[in-house]
C-alpha cells in the first residue's frame, strides 16, 4: 500500500555492496540475511545542501548587544559583523577550524543527515579560503558523512578592498579559485550577489572561471532586494539559487528552464526577521524543484538542526510536511549535482534515516525533537538500532 510520500508499508529494502538493489513490498522481496527495523519509517539519509560550517571565532556576544540595544551598523564600526568572522577565521589553525566545525558538523549528522554543502568565504585572500576548504576535506575524511565544498570567495569584499572591488574579484579569479581548484578542493563555485555585495556582473567575471574550470555553479540570489542574479545563474545552467526571497516571475521562468533548484532558507529568514517570503506558490506551479537547508552560519542562520528547518520552511514558507521531506532529500541531492542519492531506488546508495515515529509528516512536525533510531551510510550503519 502506498500513500503520498511514495511510503510502502511492510517495507524491504535490499542493499548490496552500498548499493540499494531492492526496495519494495516485503512480500517480493527476495529472500536471504535481513536486519529487523522495527517498524521504524526509513527515508533517504537527510542532506543539508548549504552550510558555511567551517568558521573561525563566535558572534554570539553580537546577538547580545544587538538584543541589548545596539544597532547593526555601531557593531559593524566597531569590528563586528562578517569581519569579525573574518579575522578570526584567518588567524585559526587548521586544527582549531576542524575541532569547532566537526562539534557543528555531529550536531547535523546526529538528525540522520548523510551528506553535508560547506562553503568556504570567512577567508578572503587565497590562503584562507583554500585553508577553510582544506578543513571541509578533512570533516569528510573524520566522519562516514559525504562532504561537497563549495567555492565561495566571492561572499563580501574584504576591509582591504572596499573601495577596489575589481582588485578583489581579480583575486577571486585569477588566484584563489584556480589555486583551490588545483589542490582539488571545489566541487562547485557561489557567490553572493547583491547590493551590498557582489554585482551581477562580478558575480559573472566569477562564473566565467568556474565554467572554464568546468565547474558547477550556485549563487545566493534576491536575498534582499532582486538584482536579476537568479537569471544570470540560471544562463550558466546553476545547480541551485539560493534564498530568494525577492526572486520575481521572469526569475521564477528563468530557473524553471534551467532546472535548476530553488535553495529555501528559513533560518536566515526567522534570524534576521524578515518580511517577504520566498514565492512558493510561484514555484510549485512552475513545478521547479524546491529544497531547504539550514544555511548554518555565525552570523545570520546559526541553525545546527536540519529537521528544525524543516519544520520553519513549513510554518514560515507554507511548505507542506511532504515538501519539506523532499527539500532536504531529492530536492538537495539535485541541488548538489548528485544523482546517486536522496531517493529509496534501485542503483541508488543505500545512505538511510531511520525514524521512531507513526507518519513520515512527523518529522517536520515538532521542533527540538530528534525521533532517529539508525543511520546508515553507503550500506554501513554509523549509527546502529539500540
Ligand atoms: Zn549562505
Amino acid at each position: 500500500m502506498t500513500e503520498g510520500y511514495g511510503l510502502v508499508h511492510k517495507a524491504t529494502i535490499v542493499i548490496d555492496n552500498g548499493i540499494i538493489t531492492y526496495a519494495g513490498p516485503e512480500a517480493d522481496a527476495p529472500s536471504g540475511p535481513a536486519t529487523n527495523c522495527h517498524g521504524t519509517l526509513v527515508t533517504p539519509g537527510l542532506i543539508d545542501c548549504h552550510t558555511h560550517l567551517v568558521y573561525g571565532g563566535n558572534r554570539a556576544s553580537e546577538f547580545e548587544q544587538r538584543l541589548n540595544g545596539a544597532d547593526y551598523a555601531a557593531i559593524a564600526k566597531a569590528g563586528g559583523g562578517i569581519m569579525s568572522t573574518v579575522r578570526a577565521t584567518r588567524a585559526a589553525s587548521e586544527d582549531e577550524l576542524l575541532k569547532s566545525a566537526l562539534k557543528r558538523l555531529d550536531s547535523l549528522l546526529a538528525e540522520g543527515v548523510t551528506t553535508v554543502e560547506i562553503k568556504s568565504g570567512y577567508g578572503l585572500d587565497v590562503e584562507t579560503e583554500v585553508k577553510m576548504l582544506r578543513v571541509a576535506r578533512k570533516l569528510g575524511q573524520q566522519r562516514t558523512a559525504t562532504i561537497k565544498t563549495t567555492f565561495l570567495g566571492a561572499h563580501t569584499f574584504p576591509a582591504e578592498y572596499k573601495e577596489n572591488h575589481q582588485e578583489y574579484v581579480n583575486i577571486v579569479c585569477n588566484q584563489s579559485l584556480p589555486m583551490a581548484f588545483k589542490e582539488g578542493l571545489v566541487d562547485a563555485v557561489d557567490a553572493f550577489c547583491e547590493g551590498i555585495a557582489f554585482s551581477v556582473e562580478e558575480t559573472e567575471a566569477v562564473f566565467k572561471v568556474a565554467k572554464k574550470l568546468n565547474l558547477p555553479v550556485k549563487l545566493h540570489a534576491e536575498q534582499l532586494s532582486n538584482l536579476g542574479g537568479a537569471k544570470l545563474a540560471a544562463k550558466y545552467g546553476a545547480l541551485s539559487v539560493d534564498h530568494i526571497e525577492y526572486l520575481d516571475e521572469e526569475g521564477v521562468d528563468a530557473i524553471q528552464k534551467s532546472g535548476t533548484v530553488a535553495v529555501l532558507l528559513p533560518g536566515a529568514f526567522y534570524y534576521l526577521r524578515e518580511k517577504q517570503a520566498p514565492p512558493v506558490a510561484a514555484l510549485r506551479s512552475r513545478k521547479v524543484a524546491i529544497a531547504i537547508a539550514t544555511d548554518l552560519n555565525p552570523g545570520s542562520s546559526p541553525v545546527h538542526s536540519l529537521l528544525s528547518t524543516m519544520n520553519m520552511a513549513c510554518v514560515l514558507f507554507g511548505l507542506t510536511p511532504e515538501e519539506a521531506l523532499l527539500g532536504v532529500t531529492k530536492n538537495a541531492a539535485k541541488a548538489l549535482g548528485l544523482a546517486d542519492r536522496g531517493e529509496i531506488k534501485v542503483g541508488l546508495r543505500a545512505d538511510l534515516a531511520f525514524w521512531d515515529v507513526e507518519r513520515p509528516g512527523d518529522l517536520a512536525y515538532p521542533l527540538g525533537f530528534n525521533p532517529i533510531s539508525a543511520i546508515m551510510q553507503n550500506g554501513q550503519f554509523s549509527k546502529a538500532f539500540a
